[in-house]
């Protein structure tokens, strides 16, 4: 039986029992870009629900979002933000009873200083607390030549190691944009051996063999992935790139059959028989921001729909009914929570993680 672990952020030896278990359980779980404590407390509230781990991360643009668009500063409102938004975090996630890995989402080379002051914060945190801030950050330098990837990737592990940090780092290019950090399509981006779409075992070894020995990684590979949602029949879903990932570092390598902890870009709107095949190969981490992002929306939109004179009249002029308790920010906002909430129960049935959590009661 897999070990239990005490309900709040994981890092260091727990993350990696957490990763073991769903990679030994066959499961993986869904990573949540917030922008808010709306967003932040409807993805604890699903997890407690569905008795689910969890990863909680932000973008660069969620966490300057989090600190307040009209803050001056932007990079210091990045820095700031996430941070506010993992001590949150760190505040309640035992009292949902769950266990939640704190990250952050793509950083470019340019956003590599944004990442830089977030591990300043963990320091800070581990000396008072023998605990980092975060359970693990994003390197995105896969528009780089591999050995510069690599070279920074490997300069920033030796930071977080200590820590009991891990670093995601990607190969080959997930299609679509995140935050402004992406990558266009465009035609003949679909062949199989076009190695921005569809990461190669041989730059999954290389990273390998440059990286294990300093600390924990996990990869987000390219295998016809694509943020956002978009028609489908523009890249083909290949997941068999992962197998062949893990079928090379196991035998050169070893490490069992699924050495490497992969991470699935660009789930939102993936059939759910080619999320399974994905997590079989060890993806332990789906990131789904799109689906909820319209999750929210839509709920709240469907709310005002069916409310117009309350969002117009505070008080209706034809009948004098007052709508105060219709367009107070915490019904409407509520709705949207709770279209998260059922979205995200959808991601948590595909990736298998319901009932999984491994939080002691
Ligand atoms: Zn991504």
């Amino acid at each position: 039986m897999t070990k239990k672990l005490r309900p709040g952020v994981v890092t260091g030896e727990e993350y990696l029992t957490l990763l073991a278990a769903c990679k030994e359980g066959g499961y993986a779980l869904p990573a949540v870009n917030i922008v808010g404590t709306n967003s932040l407390n409807a993805v604890l509230e699903t997890a407690a629900k569905a008795k689910s781990d969890v990863i909680i991360q932000l973008s660069n643009g969620g966490a300057r979002f989090y600190a307040g668009e009209g803050a001056p500063d932007a990079h210091r409102a990045r820095v700031l933000g996430a941070t506010s938004a993992a001590q949150h975090v760190h505040l309640l996630a035992a009292e949902y009873g769950v266990c939640v890995i704190m990250h952050t989402d793509h950083a470019n080379r340019k956003l590599v200083p944004w990442v830089e002051g977030l591990i300043e914060k963990s320091e800070e945190h581990f000396k008072k607390t023998g605990k980092p801030l975060f359970s693990s950050h994003m390197l995105d330098l896969s528009s780089e030549p591999l050995e510069q990837n690599l070279d920074e990737c490997a300069r920033v592990l030796k930071r977080l190691a200590p820590l009991g940090m891990s670093l995601e780092i990607e190969l080959g290019v997930t299609g679509g944009e995140e935050d402004g950090i992406g990558h266009e399509l465009k035609e003949g981006d679909a062949d199989a051996d076009n190695a921005h779409l569809y990461t190669q075992p041989k730059d999954v070894l290389a990273a390998y063999d440059r990286l294990n020995d300093i600390g924990h990684f996990t990869v987000a590979a390219s295998f016809g992935n694509v943020h956002g949602v978009y028609a489908p029949g523009n890249v083909k879903l290949r997941p068999e790139i992962l197998k062949n990932s893990q079928k090379l570092i196991s035998e050169v390598r070893g490490g069992g059959d699924k050495p490497l902890s992969l991470v699935f870009h660009g789930g939102s709107g993936t059939a759910t028989h080619l999320i399974q095949e994905a997590v079989s190969y060890g993806v332990f981490k789906m990131n789904i921001d799109t689906d909820m992002q319209f999750a929210f929306a839509h709920a709240i939109a469907g709310n005002m729909e069916a409310n117009p004179r309350a969002f117009k009249y505070q008080v209706d002029p034809d009948n004098a009914k007052p709508y105060k308790s219709t367009y107070d920010p915490r019904k409407w906002l509520r709705v949207g929570e709770l279209g998260v909430v059922a979205r995200l129960e959808e991601a948590i049935a595909d990736l298998g993680s319901k009932g999984k959590s491994l939080a002691a009661a």
